[in-house]
């Protein structure tokens, strides 16, 4: 039986994750459950899972949970980010789903991973921000970490039962958002309304943004980088609109393993969670003959610039992605309320990589020192910007 604390519960991964758990009563139990601020849900998780422990993001929630529930048995509640790292420590737990979005995950994530436990892990920021470190430390810990993240999850399952030395490359597909096939013209003008509307996917605000600029596949790739050691150079991008190719190994011989499914993230938190099993998630099959033709090509560098951003952060190094990836979650902020235009995304990011001067990440602390510099640079810059698009 596998216990499971699952960081960010309410959100889109974490619905999914508990979906998985739900349908294996035998295999998984929940001990422990961290939201960001949706009081309701989680008191309607606590109730459904009996969680021995929670923890929310602001007091005030937490206060609420624990008033709603005076009178029933209750979990321990914990909040801020003190209850999120506490939870991260606790010795009940043996996995760990990470699925906080943003950077807001890193600290918690790397506390679990020096405890030891297997990590389930979707919060690709944890490995932008800090790969060489999460990676040094997930070593020495010996802590496994299973990626979910759909692209990461494919190449993993592609790599299983192949020596790792015949590996030539790995190509992360990518749907293309939203914007594929607009021109630069008609991307200038484009609303928070519209880039939220994923062609295949349902996902949180934020990777639905960073999915119509392409900064997401940006930021797999870093992750890719890290979680499978690989060069830069080992890593292409292609675009594929039907997101039924989840990614691909290329082999030396030439032989190109794919990983192919329904575009649904029980699958990759199910095998994250079952690996090396492949249990029943009772999703429809993929019926290839109704889903068409596949098609893919390569990605416009020239109208998704945050690409090419991101592939020159993780070669610069050090700092560089996280430095990154904290301007994006600023431009993505701004876009979000309409502060900025939807290409004044990748500039912003750009004008704030120009400004740093990339240092080394030995400790999480200098990681957090470095996300919360290109924030407040970001801050400080957008005020500044031509608010025409
Ligand atoms: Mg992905």
């Amino acid at each position: 039986m596998k216990k499971i604390l699952i960081l960010g519960s309410t959100g889109s991964i974490g619905l999914n994750a508990l979906k998985v758990i739900e349908g294996r009563p035998d295999e998984y139990t929940v001990v422990g459950l961290a939201a960001g601020r949706n009081v309701d849900l989680l008191l309607r998780q606590i109730e459904r899972f009996r969680p021995k422990a929670v923890a929310l993001q602001e007091k005030e929630g937490a206060a609420a949970v624990a008033e709603r529930l005076s009178g029933k048995p209750k979990p321990e509640v914990y909040f801020g980010p003190e209850g999120f790292k506490r939870l991260a420590l606790w010795d009940e737990p043996d996995t760990v789903v990470s699925a906080m979005a943003g950077s807001a995950g890193f600290l918690p994530t790397y506390a679990a991973i020096e405890t030891g436990k297997r990590i389930a892990l979707a919060n690709k920021e944890t490995m932008v921000m800090a790969g060489s470190l999460v990676m040094d430390c997930a070593k020495s810990r010996g802590t496994s970490i299973l990626p979910v993240d759909s692209e990461h999850n494919a190449i993993f399952q592609s790599l299983v039962g192949h020596p790792r030395e015949d590996l030539r490359r790995v190509i992360i597909t990518a749907s293309g958002g939203p914007f594929r096939e607009m021109s630069l013209e008609e991307m200038a003008s484009v609303t928070p309304e519209s880039a939220l509307k994923h062609p295949n996917w349902k996902m949180g605000r934020k990777i639905t943004i960073d999915s119509a600029t392409l900064m997401n596949k940006g930021l797999e790739a870093i992750e890719a980088r890290w979680l499978f050691d690989l060069r830069i150079d080992q890593i292409s991008i292609l675009i594929h609109p039907q997101s039924i190719v989840h990614s691909m190994v290329e082999y030396k011989d030439g032989s190109i393993i794919a990983q192919m499914g329904v575009p649904d993230m029980m699958t990759p938190i199910s095998y994250a969670l079952s690996f090396p099993r492949h249990f029943e998630t009772f999703l429809p099959p993929l019926k290839l003959e109704e889903v068409g033709p596949l098609s893919f090509s390569k990605p416009d560098q020239t109208k998704f610039k945050c690409l090419g951003l991101a592939f020159r952060a993780v070669e610069i190094g050090g700092s560089m992605p996280a430095v990154l990836n904290a301007a994006n979650e600023v431009a993505v902020d701004l876009f979000l309320e309409r502060r900025i235009g939807f290409l004044q995304i990748p500039v912003l990011v750009e004008q704030v990589m120009e400004a740093h001067r990339p240092h080394p990440i030995d400790s999480p602390e200098t990681v957090m020192e470095a996300d919360g510099w290109a924030k407040r640079t970001a801050a400080e810059f957008a005020g500044r910007m031509d608010l025409a698009n």
